[in-house]
């Protein structure tokens, strides 16, 4: 960017387009923006500063969350009974905003020891009888499911994945809503 340019304005720019899916030229765009509207600036700067100190991942599922249990954990009308296996966060937004889930997520991230412990403590504590795996389609998602499948093979559950409407490596958060409620209604078994 040209040397006659604010710093700080640059430094701004070099933020905004360090997020994903935003450009130089809507970095700049949006850069101005702010610099031109004061409050509203203000007021971004304050959410994004209050989501960082107050969002955590919830300590029994790993969503997102303000308070040590999520508000979907501690919802006793959610059905407690089918748990939605899911590799981020993210994703448990993604489903909420499809609306075709109503029961209890889990946040997989990586395979480790330490998740899957917590998994069994979930399903046990919930009482869970069927788990969902709701993965972007490919072949290491059916390799995770699997590794997941064998080493929760004593605790009796029903396990399925999320139908195959959705093309394989599309991740979840570009399938449209209606793909995505259709893909978890005909959920299909895994035996
Ligand atoms: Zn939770």
């Amino acid at each position: 960017m040209s040397k006659k340019t604010s710093e700080k304005f640059n430094e701004l720019v070099a933020s905004f387009a360090s997020l994903p899916t935003i450009g130089k030229k809507t970095a700049i765009r949006l850069a101005y923006f702010v610099s031109k509207n004061h409050l509203l600036g203000t007021k971004l700067a304050q959410d994004i500063e209050n989501a960082i100190r107050f969002i955590k991942p919830c300590s029994k599922c790993g969503a997102l969350s303000e308070n040590e249990c999520c508000e979907i954990c501690s919802d006793e009308d959610r059905q407690r009974a089918v748990l939605c296996v899911v590799e981020s966060a993210r994703d448990v937004l993604i489903l909420e905003e499809s609306g075709s889930f109503n029961g209890l997520y889990f946040v997989l991230d990586e395979l480790s020891d330490e998740k899957l412990t917590k998994l069994r403590v979930m399903i046990a504590e919930f009482g869970v009888k069927e788990l969902i795996f709701a993965f972007t389609h490919s072949v290491n998602a059916d390799a995770m499911s699997f590794f997941v499948e064998d080493k929760l093979k004593d605790m009796n559950l029903e396990f399925s994945k999320i139908a195959q409407g959705i093309p394989s490596g599309v991740h979840l958060e570009n399938v449209d809503l209606i793909s995505l409620h259709k893909a978890m209604v005909f959920r299909t078994k895994l035996k």
